[in-house]
């Protein structure tokens, strides 16, 4: 009898209490569910807080590749832009009359006027008709005739350096005119009356800032 009171009052008491306890009980289900959710989501704080630690070595991965772009630059910058050097503006024989420098060679002997001079420049043997280029890319700045020079062609190469490519023949070239390097801008002759007796030749002359140099060591000595 007092199981089936006790029974009877408990029944009694969730019948009176029903919306009490589903109140409660939707209380902790709610407080369930929150909890739940928290930790659901509190596991993927966990990667996401690794997630910047794996965007960081991204991070330096893309710092790195920078840098390897930089360096793939910087490998490239080189290549297109080459030191653009003096060569030989013909192939010639041998050399005659050799340039005056003022301290080892302060005159050299002309056997066309038979006596001992400066020479500012170097004579470059060679076959009348052999083909004279510009020993770089520049600018022609003078184009004439004298009769100690012969036909002359004045180049300025740039950087203070302006060459002067004389007793050659009938000019091809005119002044303002641009060249590039290895460019015919004309021929050996003999029309230099001054160094007639050697035959045909260029007469090759640099001046560096103003000052006449040995035009052989100018050339030999160019960053390769
Ligand atoms: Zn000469």
């Amino acid at each position: 009898m007092n199981n089936y009171k006790n029974q009877t009052k408990l029944s009694r008491f969730i019948k009176n209490n029903m919306a009490l306890l589903v109140i409660i009980f939707c209380i902790f289900a709610i407080l369930g569910v929150v909890l739940v959710s928290y930790l659901v989501t509190d596991q993927p704080d966990v990667p996401v807080d690794n997630n910047p630690d794996v965007n960081r070595p991204d991070d330096n991965q893309n710092v790195n590749q920078n840098p390897d772009e930089d360096d793939n630059q910087a490998n490239q910058t080189p290549e297109p832009e080459p030191i653009e050097t003096f060569s030989y503006p013909l192939e010639f024989i041998s050399v005659g009359m050799e340039h005056c420098d003022g301290q080892e060679i302060i005159f050299v002997y002309n056997s066309t006027l038979n006596t001992w001079r400066n020479h500012k420049g170097v004579d470059l043997i060679a076959q009348e008709g052999t083909k004279v280029s510009a020993m770089k890319s520049g600018t022609i700045v003078e184009v004439g005739n004298t009769y100690e020079m012969g036909w002359y062609v004045v180049i300025d190469h740039g950087d203070g350096v302006v060459a002067t490519y004389a007793s050659l023949g009938e000019p091809i070239v005119v002044e303002g005119q641009k060249v590039e390097k290895g460019q015919e801008i004309g021929e050996v002759s003999t029309s230099a009356s001054y160094e007639f007796s050697q035959g045909a030749h260029l007469h090759l002359e640099i001046e560096q800032n103003g000052q006449h140099v040995n035009p052989i060591d100018f050339i030999e000595n160019q960053p390769q």
